[in-house]
């Protein structure tokens, strides 16, 4: 893991600025949080970053796939796929915490 923050650092990428960055929880077949997902969509672009540590069997890579949602990738050693639900409550969460830093 850190592909993706040095590539934030290194190209002075804003979160804001970005078509989508996230940094979450990936669960196992039993739905337990036993892995992690991140997602960086540069800004201006149509490709995501993904970095993962598949839920399953621990395995921890990088890949570049065409963004698209609902997201997901396949973990490269044991197949499971690594998917990044989309949580309306958690979206309403980050909107009032920009409103919050903006006043
Ligand atoms: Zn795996």
């Amino acid at each position: 893991m850190g592909k993706i923050q040095d590539f934030v650092i290194e190209n002075k990428i804003k979160p804001k600025e970005c078509v989508y960055h996230t940094w979450r929880d990936a669960k196992n077949k039993k739905l337990e949080p036993t892995g992690k997902i991140r997602v960086l969509v540069p800004p201006q672009s149509d490709t995501a970053m993904v970095e993962y540590t598949c839920p399953e069997c621990k395995h921890e890579a990088y890949t570049e796939q065409p963004w698209k949602r609902p997201f997901g990738v396949k973990c490269e050693k044991c197949g499971f796929k690594v998917t990044v639900p989309k949580m309306k409550a958690e979206a309403k969460r980050e909107a009032k915490a920009d409103n919050a830093k903006s006043d």
